[in-house]
């Protein structure tokens, strides 16, 4: 398998953990762009969200529920956070392995760019 982040699934490549469950890995982002900046990713490959079949719709309920627990870990539940998920090409989608940014730590503006 040669998608990054399935690799660091199988921990064949290094990745700084900080939440995992049955459904979900988080691992702080190796470019923040934030103070605090996570990735949550399902721990089976999925390459975006237009990809996820009917039978995924739970997976996409677990990856949420993780994004939350990370937030919470990290310490971003008071003050709050935003949660991105950036699909395809026009969505800035680099690594195509779906994954849910959290990000936090300071305020956040918009529309993004
Ligand atoms: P996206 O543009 O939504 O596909 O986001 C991909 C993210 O993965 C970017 O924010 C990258 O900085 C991040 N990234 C790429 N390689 C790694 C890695 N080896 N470990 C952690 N984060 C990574
Ligand atoms: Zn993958």
């Amino acid at each position: 398998m040669s998608c990054l982040f399935c690799k660091i699934v199988e921990r064949s490549i290094p990745a700084d953990i900080v939440y995992e469950n049955d459904h979900a890995l988080a691992f702080r982002d190796i470019r923040p762009v934030a103070p605090t900046h996570a990735l949550v990713i399902p721990k089976v490959h999925l390459a975006c969200i237009h990809d996820a079949t009917p039978e995924q719709t739970p997976l996409l309920g677990e990856l949420f529920a993780a994004a939350r627990a990370v937030a919470e870990k990290l310490g971003l539940g008071e003050k709050g956070y935003r949660l991105v998920v950036n699909n395809g090409d026009d969505g800035g989608q680099t690594v195509h392995h779906l994954h849910v940014h959290v990000l936090g730590g300071r305020g956040l503006s918009w529309p993004p760019g």
